[in-house]
């Protein structure tokens, strides 16, 4: 059934756009970006601080159909802090049941447990080095599955035997795959694959394919 274009309840959003997927195991996929705007949380590396304000409030239909529009079947919500708008969850759904495979990337401070199972949760651990390591909400590790992954950024070597400390101390490499990524011009990305070799973690190294390509410009 086709929604009205104002229908229901309505998100800020701070762009719609298609891109390459940098990062996750969906990376280099084509995909569609929905940024929401707004986020709790100050990451000390955070690069997308531009959506902490802002946006344009839409209906969830008209979010459907902009996404729609570029014709890719893979999308990924993210922010920001997209579960801090409640909405985030019926459009989840609704992306789902108008069958994208969809992503959701999330910073694991607040709650996971009500979004849509169909959804891949893409959920941060903060390191450190964020600034934000007390934001953690460790009971999201309980609802994980095989098909959500776990993202830690790591700005140093003390963030590196923290991720270390934590994938050994809850087990998450045999909860889903754990993603570790330096943060860009912080730390050597050579030295980081050497340590994970070194220490034969259960994890799976990567770059932000999209900032290779385009320099972290906005939209890409
Ligand atoms: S959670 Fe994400 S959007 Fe929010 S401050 Fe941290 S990196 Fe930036």
């Amino acid at each position: 059934m086709t929604l009205p274009e104002t229908a229901g309840p309505r998100l800020r959003i701070t762009e719609i756009f298609a891109s390459i997927q940098g990062e996750s195991t969906r990376v280099g996929l084509p995909t569609v970006f929905v940024r929401l705007t707004g986020c709790p949380l100050r990451c000390s590396w955070c690069d997308t601080e531009y959506a902490f304000q802002g946006g344009e409030n839409r209906s969830i239909a008209e979010v459907r159909d902009a996404v729609a529009a570029h014709g890719i079947r893979h999308v990924c919500v993210t922010g920001g802090e997209p579960l801090a708008q409640k909405s985030c969850l019926a459009l989840l759904a609704a992306l789902c049941d108008a069958g994208f495979s969809v992503s959701l990337e999330t910073s694991g401070a607040l709650d996971i447990a009500a979004v849509d199972p169909r959804v891949s949760r893409i959920m941060d651990l903060k390191a450190p080095g964020s600034g934000e390591v007390s934001r953690n909400r460790w009971e999201n590790l309980a609802h994980l599955t095989a098909h959500d992954e776990i993202k830690i950024v790591l700005a140093d070597e003390a963030d590196y035997a923290w991720a270390k400390a934590q994938i050994a101390l809850h087990g998450l490499g045999g909860r889903c795959t754990v993603l570790l990524s330096p943060v860009q011009g912080s730390l050597d990305p050579t030295l980081l694959a050497e340590w994970i070799v070194r220490d034969r973690l259960p994890v799976r190294f990567q770059l932000q394919l999209h900032k290779i390509l385009w320099n972290d410009a906005r939209g890409r």
